[in-house]
């Protein structure tokens, strides 16, 4: 059996019940099957590949906090510290009543390779809580993110773990934790980013992950004699990604007509309407059909009702940026069917396995989210320069850095996936570049 093979299989067995982490182990090591073998005898002899997979480190803790009516509740708390070669861990914190270990690792091995290819010296971790903040107050969100803090303020620090936000993770959840930890700790340093400007956030980091996946996607597309102003864009979610993806999307001359969140979808011809969704989403924490009471030219459709999902709206660039496994093989049939000419994921791992497949072996223009969402981890670490060295840059410092990361990122995955024969596969292109960057430090720093 090859190495690869058997390090999938023991993933499999040792991790039982870990469906997303599987799964994001498999398309990471299919995708290395060619520089793994020509490499196998060093690698298997340091067992390379079973380090990569195994995190360095796991933290599973209690978060009990107090709700508005006095009773106690009680949710699952997680940080899983998982490769430093290259850096501090970095990684963001996912609050969502669907969070499990499982989902933890998967993000977590992905953000590996991600922070890889940003080219900044940043190690891959993850973590987050099954704690749902919709629909709590802000002294419930309060209570529990500062009992959150209070263990994982032991594990992380700014040389050591630095997290950051992700679902249900934004600025409001980031401030309690960062006070918090101060207050335990004594320190104001850049242990925490996507902070407030008035204490240490970096401008255009709220931007960033949206932004820098358009500025990707435009990349992409120009290197294949194609031009992202006049196309008509597909959006899912509705949320930090989404938000600032439709906006630079409509900045560069295209028109998004989908937003969608977990209940439903906008079907909006005339072109989605930044404005407004931000005031729905960002304001007022409200649902889509808020936002379709407000604009006669939208559509609303009830997923449940219907059915349906915003993957059936003819477009020619589809970006995925809600959750993962989100477009599905018949939703990549519909897209193909309507003429889609690129995908990029703003999401971690929004298509499955088999759409995936399907896309590529269609010749669509694929880029996978470990480099097209990349922006975001990207401008957390500009934050923590900005805080090492107590400066603050300006918006078109900062975006313009991310600007150049994003479109290196492109070149250095479209140069990989040449290199290995693999001409026009961004997935291999993307784990190939970032892979390797990580494999060398290793090897370079023995056995750890
Ligand atoms: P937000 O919480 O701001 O928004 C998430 C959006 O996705 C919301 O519209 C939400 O709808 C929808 N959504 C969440 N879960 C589901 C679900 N199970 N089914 C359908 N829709 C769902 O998160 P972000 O925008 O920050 O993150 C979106 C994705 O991008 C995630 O995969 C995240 O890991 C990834 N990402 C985020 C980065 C960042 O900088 N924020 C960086 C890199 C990747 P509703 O409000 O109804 O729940």
């Amino acid at each position: 059996m090859s190495y690869v093979d058997e390090v999938f299989d023991m993933v499999v067995e040792k991790n039982p019940v870990q469906p997303e982490f599987h799964q994001a182990v498999k398309e990471v090591l299919e995708s290395l099957r060619v520089v793994i073998e020509a490499n196998e005898e060093a690698y298997r002899k340091d067992a390379l590949l079973e380090r990569l997979v195994t995190p360095e480190r796991q933290i599973l803790f209690r978060v009990p906090w107090v709700d508005d009516k006095g009773q106690v509740q009680v949710n699952n708390g997680f940080r899983v510290q998982f490769n430093s070669a290259i850096g501090p861990y970095k990684g963001g914190l996912r609050l969502h009543p669907s969070v499990n270990l499982g989902i933890i690792k998967f993000l977590g091995f992905e953000q590996i390779f991600k922070n890889s290819l940003t080219g900044l010296p940043i190690g891959g971790g993850k973590g987050g809580s099954d704690f749902d903040p919709k629909g709590k107050s802000d002294r419930e969100v309060m209570a529990f993110c500062q009992s959150f803090i209070t263990e994982l303020y032991k594990y992380i620090g700014a040389d050591t773990d630095v997290p950051a936000g992700d679902i249900g993770t934004g600025a409001r959840e980031i401030g309690y934790m960062y006070g918090q930890y101060k207050r335990l700790t004594g320190l104001y340093e850049g242990v925490l980013t996507g902070k407030g400007l008035t204490y240490g956030g970096s401008l255009a980091r709220t931007e960033a992950t949206g932004y820098g996946l358009l500025y990707l996607t435009e990349e992409m597309l120009k290197c294949n004699g194609k031009d992202i102003a006049g196309k008509t864009v597909a959006v899912s979610g509705s949320g930090n990604v989404a938000i600032y993806a439709v906006q630079k999307a409509q900045q560069l001359g295209a028109k998004v007509v989908t937003v969608s969140d977990s209940t439903g979808w906008i079907y909006d011809p005339e072109g989605i309407d930044v404005a407004l969704l931000k005031e729905v989403k960002e304001v007022k924490r409200a649902r889509l059909t808020e936002y379709a009471a407000a604009r006669s030219s939208a559509q609303y459709h009830d997923k449940a009702l219907e059915g349906t999902n915003q993957w059936i709206v003819k477009c020619d660039v589809a970006l995925p940026c809600a959750t993962q496994n989100e477009l599905g093989l018949e939703d990549a049939k519909t897209l193909v069917e309507n003429g889609v000419i690129a995908v990029a994921e703003g999401a971690n791992m929004p298509t499955t396995l088999e759409a995936t497949k399907y896309l590529q072996e269609s010749g669509v223009l694929f880029c996978p989210g470990k480099a097209a969402n990349a922006g975001g981890v990207a401008t957390s670490a500009l934050e923590m320069s900005q805080n090492s060295e107590r400066l603050s840059w300006t918006f078109e410092e900062v975006d313009g850095k991310l600007k150049d990361i994003m479109v290196n990122i492109f070149h250095n995955l479209d140069a990989a996936a040449k290199k290995y024969g693999l001409d026009g596969d961004y997935v291999a292109g993307a784990n190939i570049a970032g892979f390797l960057k990580v494999a060398e430090a290793m090897t370079a720093q023995g056995i750890v």
